[in-house]
Order: C-alpha cells, then structure tokens, then sequence
C-alpha cells in the first residue's frame, strides 16, 4: 500500500567506525562486541524515534582480522577460508550483533521495526590500479621467514610493518557497484532498518553476467557513500572516535571544521589535511556524496549523532555556499 508520508520521510544511511563495535584496546570478546553494539544501536534506535528512516553501513576490520588469524592458527585442523569468506562471515556476525540490539533498542522505545541485515557484494574493476600496488594491512604479523613463505607460494604480497614484524598487504580497490541495491531498496522501501554493505561489501569482480571474489579490502566510508547514493539518501553521517574533522591536525594550528562545501573541502584535500587511511576516505566518500547530488553529509562522533543529525555537532559538508549560510 502507498504510504502517503513516505516521500517526506528522510533517509540517513550511517557509516558506523571501528569504535561502535570494538574500543581501543579490547581484545573483542563476545560480552565486549555486543556491549558496544548496544550502546551504537541505542543511537541509532534515537534517530529512528526523531522520524528518520535508517540504512546502516559498517567498519568490519577488526573482526576480519580475528578471523584471519584464527584460520592461519587453525590451518593443520580446518581449512583457512580466502579473504571474501572472511568478509562474508564478519558481515553476519554484525549483523547479527546489531539485529538483536537494536531490536531491544527499538523495543525500550515502544517501536517496531524490521531489522534485517543483507550480506553484501560490491562490484570493484579487475582493472583498479590499487591490484597492482597493494596497500591494506590485514590480518596476523608473522616473522619474515613465514611471510617470505606466504609470498612465494601463495603470490601474497608482504611488508615489514613499522617495527612489529611482518603483514599482508591487499589492494584496496574503488567500490563501483553494489550488486544486492535491488534487494536493499526494497527492503527500505517495506520499512525495514536494513544493515548492509559491511566492510564496504565483499569485493566480487565481473566474470560476464556472474561474481567472483577477490582479495581485497574496500574501504568502508567509500562503499558507504556508494550506497547512500544508490538509495536516495538524504544524508550520509559518518559516525566515528573525533568530534569534527579538523585542519593541521594534532598540531598547535588545529582547526576544527563546523560546515564547509565540498569545494573547500577538495582545497584542503588538496592541501593535505586528511591521513590516508583515516580520515582520507571519509572526507573522500562526503564529497563524492555530496557531488553527486546528496543534500548533506556529516562527520561526527558517535556520543553526538543526534545533535549532528540536527545541523548541531560534528562536520558539515553541503555543495554550496547557500546551503553553507543556511544551516542545517
Ligand atoms: P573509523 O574506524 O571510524 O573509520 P579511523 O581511525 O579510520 O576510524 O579514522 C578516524 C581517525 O582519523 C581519528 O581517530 C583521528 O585520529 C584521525 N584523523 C586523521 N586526520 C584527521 C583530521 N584531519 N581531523 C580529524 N581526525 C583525523
Ligand atoms: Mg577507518
């Protein structure tokens, strides 16, 4: 049945940090992982309640990592499980976290709602140059007699890192499309809270009309922009462990941003504000959301998403000066 009100209902898809499931320094038991997952999805419960309709996307980095240690630990035992499997799996284990919290989140507020998670491919380029020159970090450390041994017999590639011994490196290609959009639209569109795209989505490459996955890393605020774009979103919020984005980080010239247009943005882009691996991506993926056509998009951290959401905390990034003097 056509819901009259649908059209006036705002979409904010939230890309959720590494912090929302996982603090600095925890070791990820279980009791850890859903404690935090609890406290992220009673945030997020909040905004559902302030009448907005909610896509959630995720960081899966941490939880990858697990597992990819535990397969090389397991290997004599169980078979270890390629990279896309792995992604596979940390996809359902959130899920599953964020389904049972933020029912329970939900329900404490007297709401009802579907939440539903939907195991997600994105299709990358076989061409990205990142698979020429892999960059990611994943997975264990070992001595570099073992990591020479991965390199030659499985082609992987291996950096020393910083000191702490050896890692695999993986190529972090562009995410181009997100093969289950159908499904998530439609699960949107029937009222459900839907959880997708985690990690970015499992990397799959075009074989003609079939997938297949790849070694590789997407990053989650890029893949997390793709998806806001592909549903309407109004907004793409950014939640993650800093207030705002700031300018001369960490040094006696910081500036902390409250609203700029993506043209001062790619200023400072250009300027080299922004730590690859950090906050590169996140400033990179509100830019493209907002170049190609989305209203707004916020960073902030995770204790104020409300506030945010109301033009109140974190990061502006609108396209132009208007929306700039606007506000929110
Ligand atoms: P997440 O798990 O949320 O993706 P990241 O660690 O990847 O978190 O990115 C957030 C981090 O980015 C912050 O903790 C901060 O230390 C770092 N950072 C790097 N450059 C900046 C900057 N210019 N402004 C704010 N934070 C920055
Ligand atoms: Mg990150």
């Amino acid at each position: 049945m056509a819901d009259p009100h649908r059209d006036h209902v705002r979409t904010i898809v939230v890309a959720l940090g590494g912090n929302a499931i996982l603090q600095p320094g925890q070791a990820g038991t279980a009791e850890e992982q859903l404690a935090n997952v609890d406290r992220t999805c009673r945030q997020i419960a909040k905004m559902i309640e302030a009448g907005y309709r909610v896509v959630v996307t995720h960081g899966n980095g941490p939880q990858v990592g697990n597992l990819l240690i535990q397969n090389a630990e397991a290997a004599k035992v169980v078979p270890a499980l390629p990279m896309d499997m792995c992604g596979a799996e940390s996809q359902g284990l959130i899920g599953y976290m964020m389904q049972n919290r933020l029912q329970a989140a939900l329900a404490d507020l007297g709401l009802t709602r579907p939440v539903v998670t939907i195991v997600t491919q994105t299709v990358v380029s076989a061409g990205d140059p990142s698979f020429q020159k892999p960059t990611k970090p994943v997975g264990p450390f070992y001595t570099e007699v073992k990591a020479k041994k991965a390199m030659a017999e499985k082609g992987e590639t291996w950096i020393e890192d910083a000191g702490r011994g050896w890692r695999r490196v993986v190529p972090s290609p562009d995410p181009v499309r997100i093969v289950e959009e159908p499904a998530i639209k439609t699960m949107i569109e029937a009222g459900a809270v839907v959880i997708c795209v985690g990690g970015g989505g499992i990397p799959v490459v075009e074989e003609g009309a079939h997938y297949r996955g790849v070694e590789a890393v997407i990053d989650k605020d890029l893949g997390g922009a793709r998806l806001a774009l592909n549903v309407g979103a109004d907004t793409f919020m950014i939640l993650t462990d800093v207030r705002k984005v700031a300018i001369n980080y960490k040094s006696p010239q910081q500036v902390d941003l409250n609203r700029l247009t993506i043209e001062e943005l790619r200023r400072y882009q250009a300027e080299g504000h922004f730590r690859a691996g950090s906050m590169g991506p996140k400033v990179e993926a509100c830019r493209r959301f907002v170049a190609g056509g989305g209203r707004r998009a916020v960073i902030a951290s995770l204790e104020e998403a409300l506030q945010a959401l109301d033009g109140e905390a974190g990061t502006q990034i609108v396209e132009t000066i208007e929306a700039k003097l606007a506000g929110s």
